[in-house]
């Protein structure tokens, strides 16, 4: 990549610079420009105006524009998108994760063991030693123990949760702050595993993580905000430049004021408030608040959406179903899953908050949990008065045939995470589901087909990969960046590389309501691209991992370059 400075061009442009009062202050140019309109909707060349587009067209004319201060970036015939929109993050999660033992790239349980001892060597001065990222396939029962995590059984207390989120691994230490013994009996929506003599395994699933996970010592306000900077710094490495968070607080919110108070904030958030049985009715005035005061004129951030859990996830039997469990009896207590709200607290909740005009998102990863939230955003249109919504269903890893067409029906969007699919993660995954489901699953070809509008994320750090270009590469191919499996997994679940792309970039704004402003790469719109170092339309599918952002611009800034 070069970066030509305009006085090489004077001379050819002298008599246009003259007519040009307001020239762009960038201008990309031969390239193939994918303007996002359409499947072959390309154009060679780009011109920025301070944050906005204001031109796409041939390298010549918009050559023709440029002004003796405008950058000039020259393409060599590179890919430029819109910057992708990662419609489901947990953000702040993922940035402090970058701070501590960082095992989402682990593909075994010998580098687990490895790079948190080497972790522990980095950082003596750490009291507790806390990560993310482990897998459940790493292990032979689909969960850690104090065997296949011996070598973790030091005088520390350790604290590892797995890529999902949803189980936590906590070293003898760990459990011996916590005070759990074989005695203690966990009631809620999780479990302190036992084995089969009665004693606690150090896997914890679901709420029973909290006995652990609350004893940790939480970051201050200054290693929350400087977490943020290297989240951001990662995010844009990888051509992210609006974020939608799924899960939040208003302390959380603040941080992402703060940082655009100080002119520190470069990708554009959309913070949601995580509400659920026990939210309070001050809380759920507050937020309303918050969002009517932010309101949805700033570029940079909005607070209008609301976060709910209906399920957990299918590794731990903790998503809802319809029918039990393949890899459970019938009569086992965790058969068919469980609901982490009640159905009429939560369908309360959807039309007291849809009637406030919130965007809703609800995750659902069980075709009984995916049900119950179709139910209750049907009821909540029915019986509220009339707008556009854009309510959403996070994950919907499962769903029931019958249910498919009430996503176009209600205008419900489909938010998935295509990265959750790639198949060398999902063997545990698929041994609960059982062949018979199976085709129904991460069914996004089937939802698109359907007529609904389908939005991708990473819901980063619960996954393998923040990296946008991992998920497409899952999304197009449904086969792994190895190879693995030979023959796709569900084949007719792949979609094109362009149903992909507009997953992570315009239908990411739609959802936020802002597909008049950014998402696209057209006049007026906000100038956030990036630069591909391959063509995606062209390439080999199965190379689309390789694929790397090579510039990423936003606002009308470069804000990342690769060297
Ligand atoms: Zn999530």
């Amino acid at each position: 990549m070069r970066i030509l400075f305009l006085f090489t061009l004077i001379p050819l442009l002298f008599w246009n610079c003259k007519s040009q009062t307001d020239p762009p202050t960038l201008i990309l140019a031969n390239g193939k420009i994918w303007t996002g309109e359409g499947p072959d909707t390309f154009a060679e060349a780009v011109a920025i105006r301070g944050n906005n587009i204001s031109k796409t067209g041939d390298s010549k004319s918009i050559l023709e524009l440029a002004g003796s201060n405008t950058e000039i970036i020259d393409l060599q015939g590179k890919l430029v998108t819109a910057g992708f929109n990662d419609a489901h993050i947990h953000f702040l999660g993922g940035s402090l994760g970058l701070t501590q033992v960082d095992l989402l790239a682990t593909t075994s349980l010998d580098q687990v063991i490895s790079i948190t001892e080497a972790f522990i060597e980095r950082n003596p001065e750490k009291d507790w030693i806390t990560g993310r990222g482990w897998q459940y396939t790493y292990y032979s029962s689909g969960l850690p123990d104090h065997q296949s995590m011996k070598a973790l059984d030091i005088g520390k207390p350790i604290f590892l949760r797995a890529y999902d989120g949803h189980s936590a691994y906590a070293n003898p230490k760990a459990l011996e702050l916590a005070g759990i013994t074989s005695s203690s009996v966990f009631e809620g929506f999780g479990e302190v595993v036992k084995d089969s003599k009665g004693n606690p395994t150090g896997a914890l699933k679901e709420g029973a993580m909290a006995l652990v996970g609350d004893l940790v010592p939480g970051p201050s306000y200054d290693d929350k905000m400087n977490a943020l900077k290297k989240g951001m710094e990662l995010a844009a490495s990888l051509g992210i430049t609006s974020i939608q968070n799924a899960s939040g607080s208003e302390e959380e919110l603040k941080l992402y004021l703060d940082l655009m108070k100080k002119g520190e904030l470069y990708i554009r958030y959309a913070a949601a408030f995580s509400v659920g049985e026990k939210s309070t009715a001050e809380e759920l005035t507050r937020f309303n608040f918050l969002k009517d005061s932010l309101g949805a004129e700033n570029p940079w951030i909005r607070a209008d959406a609301i976060k709910f859990m209906i399920d957990g996830v299918i590794e731990s039997h903790t998503a809802a179903m319809l029918d039990h469990y393949s890899d459970l009896l019938p009569d086992d207590e965790l058969a068919l899953g469980m609901l982490n709200i009640s159905s009429v607290k939560y369908q309360n909740l959807v039309k007291e908050l849809d009637a406030k005009g919130f965007r809703l998102y609800t995750h659902a990863i069980g075709d009984r949990g995916v049900r119950e939230v179709f139910s209750a955003y049907e009821k909540a249109v029915h019986e509220n008065s009339f707008r556009e919504r854009r309510h959403r269903i996070e994950h919907i890893e499962t769903l029931s045939p019958d249910d498919i067409l009430r996503f176009a029906a209600s205008g419900i969007v489909a938010s998935m995470q295509p990265i959750h699919a790639d198949p060398a993660t999902v063997g545990v995954w698929s041994k609960a589901i059982g062949e018979e489901r199976i085709p129904w699953s991460f069914a996004w070809n089937s939802i698109l087909t359907s007529g609904a509008k389908l939005v991708f994320s990473s819901d980063w750090p619960a996954c393998i990969s923040l990296d946008p270009i991992r998920g497409i590469h899952v999304a197009v191919n449904r086969r792994d960046p190895f190879g693995f499996p030979e023959i796709a997994w569900i084949p007719k679940e792949k979609i094109s590389i362009y149903e992909a792309l507009k997953a992570y970039t315009s239908l990411g704004a739609f959802s936020s309501f802002e597909e008049d402003r950014k998402g696209l790469i057209k006049e007026g719109y906000l100038a956030d691209l990036i630069v591909l170092s391959e063509d995606l339309f062209i390439i080999d599918p199965m190379k689309i991992h390789e694929v790397k952002v090579t510039t990423t611009i936003i606002d009308g800034k470069v804000i990342f370059e690769r060297k």
